[in-house]
């Protein structure tokens, strides 16, 4: 599927038509959502599609006005020094947890599940800066935002590109196809029909938080012997 299909496949999956009609879906009170069943927004990356380019973090920082030097989303490099041909990215973010540790937390609920996405977000006028989310997260992947003072993480573009009805920014920005969203609960969701083929994990599950996050590990190419 083409980039373009797999954005409109997307917009179809969280039932927005337009990015106008995406502001007024986004508007619907909590009982008229209710009566629907509730999303699970998820993301996957591609270990094996991924070249480490950046454009990802670039776009995030720029779409979400993070100040220069911090971070929602970051993308590591991997490879082991004494095999370089073989390289390997790997995407450091929120894990979007379903038992999130950092909701339950906070005390004045400013890390919170959003009513009608579940996306794990903040108010940034309630938080305190306590950081005690930031010691519950076990993922390590929140931070105390330089200029406004309050903790941050990846909410999968929840108050900007989403809003729009539009992908996150790094998706939008992925040249290369490495990363994937959508919502789990839409068996017709691009996300479903690739998961559906290709083996994908949760980054360290033992931790119980169920991340939403699926990773396809990178695999050694091998030669075809047909
Ligand atoms: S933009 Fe895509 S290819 Fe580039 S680092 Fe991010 S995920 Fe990897
Ligand atoms: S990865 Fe950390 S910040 Fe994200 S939902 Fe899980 S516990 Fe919260
Ligand atoms: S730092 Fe802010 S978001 Fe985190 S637990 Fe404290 S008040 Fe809540």
């Amino acid at each position: 599927m083409s980039s373009e299909n797999k954005r409109r496949s997307f917009i179809k999956g969280i039932g927005l038509g337009s990015a106008l009609l995406g502001s007024i879906q986004y508007g619907l009170n909590a009982s008229e959502e209710s009566k629907k069943k509730k999303p699970h927004y998820a993301m996957l990356f591609d270990q094996n599609k991924c070249v480490g380019c950046s454009d990802c973090e670039i776009a995030c920082a720029k779409v979400n006005h993070v100040p220069k030097g911090q971070h929602r989303l970051y993308v590591e490099d991997q490879t082991n020094p004494n095999d370089l041909k073989f390289k390997k990215y790997m995407r450091v973010s929120c894990q979007q947890c379903v038992d999130s540790p950092c909701t339950e937390v906070c005390p004045t609920k400013a890390c919170h599940k959003d009513s009608i996405t579940n996306i794990v977000t903040m108010n940034t006028d309630d938080c305190i800066g306590c950081k005690y989310c930031i010691v519950a997260c076990p993922y390590d992947v929140r931070f105390i935002n330089e200029e406004t003072n309050a903790a941050e993480n990846c909410n999968f573009c929840l108050n900007t590109n989403f809003k729009e009805g539009k992908e996150p920014g790094c998706v939008a920005a992925c040249k290369y196809d490495a990363l994937v969203f959508g919502d789990l609960n839409d068996e017709e969701s691009y996300i479903n029909k690739i998961l559906a083929v290709k083996d994908a994990a949760r980054l360290k599950p033992g931790f119980g938080t169920k991340p939403s996050l699926r990773y396809i590990p990178k695999l050694k190419t091998g030669v075809y012997d047909e």
